[in-house]
């Protein structure tokens, strides 16, 4: 295979200020009359109280602080806000919805952090259907975890995306917790690997301001990551058979933009990779 096979390059994404203002340019949902959530149907799991609008307040429930409620649960918001998105979205793509309800061929799988200032889809300024994501604590991938192993298979074998995304970012929680020594109960082993690449990495890192440090881990982070990635033989298979391209991003979540890290490997790691992992059926 030749290097430009392995090569790892973006060719999807905006440059950082187109990216900022596709962000900046996305239709601001309107909000309508909230969604009636009757009693009997709130999940017993629910830590939130159902919450009415002032026409569709059933007669005999009872609501304490609902003005307060209604504007500032992020769930009740979340189920107004739905219809209206689904319509708006509707109206702008009239075909994505009946297209999606037949099946869905993402080009991109997306492995990134839980946080919830990371949304894939939203910061890529993309659509439902666009993006096949895995997404955990401090984007970690564990060479055994039958969870991200398993999306990554069904992507690249079944769905055949064309690019693989590892994704971290700026000011994470796991990186910060690996960055420090305090006992965390199971994310301990889940932030082994973490650990691991702070450890091997430790004196370029101790020469770093606290937040350059962080940084530098979260980036080194995905270049570990993206070597779990490329370690299989799926992935591997796929660069070779049909060019399956491997990215590495960061996204900067005090502006919104993502910046796209140089994974480019030698020639002499691709071969040593692959001597050492493809494998036949
Ligand atoms: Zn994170």
């Amino acid at each position: 295979m030749s290097a430009a096979g392995l090569a790892i390059r973006s060719r999807f994404l905006a440059r950082p200020s187109e990216a900022a203002h596709r962000i900046a340019g996305q239709p601001l949902l309107l909000a309508s009359c909230p969604v009636v959530i009757p009693a009997h149907r709130v999940s017993p799991f629910s830590t939130s109280a159902p919450s009415y609008c002032a026409n569709h307040k059933p007669s005999g429930a009872t609501q304490t602080n609902s003005t307060a409620s209604s504007t500032t649960d992020k769930y009740a918001a979340g189920l107004r806000k739905n219809k209206d998105w689904a319509a708006q979205t509707a109206r702008e793509h009239p075909e994505l919805f009946p297209t999606l309800a037949t099946g869905q061929q993402p080009q991109i799988l997306w492995l990134g952090c839980s946080d919830s200032r990371c949304a894939e889809t939203s910061m890529l300024g993309l659509l439902p259907g666009d993006v096949f994501v895995h997404r955990n604590i401090a984007n970690i991938l564990h060479p055994g975890d039958l969870s991200s192993g398993a999306v990554i298979e069904y992507a690249v074998k079944h769905l055949r995306v064309k690019h693989i995304v590892v994704c971290g970012h700026t000011s994470c929680g796991g990186v910060a917790a690996a960055m420090g020594n305090k006992q965390l109960g199971i994310l301990d082993p889940w932030l082994l690997p973490l650990r691991q690449v702070r450890e091997r990495n430790l004196a370029v890192l101790q020469k770093l301001s606290p937040v350059e440090a962080a940084e530098k881990l979260a980036e080194l982070n995905v270049r570990e990551s993206l070597n779990v990635v490329t370690q299989k033989d799926v992935v591997l298979s796929a660069i070779q058979e049909r060019g399956l391209q491997v990215h590495g991003l960061i996204y900067e979540v005090g502006s919104g933009v993502l910046r796209e890290l140089d994974t480019s490997d030698s020639d002499e790691a691709i071969k040593a990779r692959l001597v050492a992992f493809k494998t036949d059926a």
